[in-house]
């Protein structure tokens, strides 16, 4: 059986914070805020993943309450949901993410977040995707007042018993 799951996070853009997507680090005068190390990329990629499985969401995993998880790597955490994934039985087929983000550009740093995400599902970069896009001015990604991702999974169930 397949099965597919949804993601989509968000998280605001500030001075004196790194701005991480997808394990990458992007060189910018803003960064993205959270508890974490605040990757909206790999959040949103955890979240369709643990979807797909029907495992519930990142913040059940991973509490922004617990202080375990304080500057967490992301890819870490999703590291920690391929373990589950592993677990479960479930084999991940394929992953498609969108990043939204009003600057920088992030064309040339796609093809680096792809291999780190895929990497940490122990994939081929063939199967994890990421597009860039921008808010075109409009509401908060417009205004750069912060970035959202979203992005769908889909894996292959264990057979049924
Ligand atoms: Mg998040």
């Amino acid at each position: 059986m397949i099965a597919t799951g949804i993601g989509w996070d968000v998280h605001r853009l500030v001075a004196g914070r790194p701005l991480i997507l997808g394990g990458v680090r992007v060189e910018s005068e803003l960064g993205l805020e959270g508890h974490s190390d605040a990757d909206v990329l790999t959040h949103a990629v955890i979240d369709a993943l643990l979807g797909a499985i029907g495992a519930g969401d990142v913040g059940e995993h991973f509490p922004d309450t617990d202080e375990q998880w304080r500057g967490a790597d992301s890819l870490e955490l999703l590291r920690h949901v391929d373990a589950l994934i592993a677990e479960r039985g479930y084999h991940v087929v394929n992953v498609d993410a969108t990043v939204i983000l009003e600057r920088p550009k992030l064309g040339e740093h796609k093809q680096a977040m792809r291999e780190r995400l895929a990497a940490a599902l122990e994939l081929g970069p063939d199967r994890v995707n990421v597009k860039a896009t921008r808010g075109e001015g409009l509401g908060f990604l417009g205004r750069v007042e912060g970035a959202a991702a979203l992005a769908i999974a889909t894996v292959e169930a264990p057979a049924a018993q």
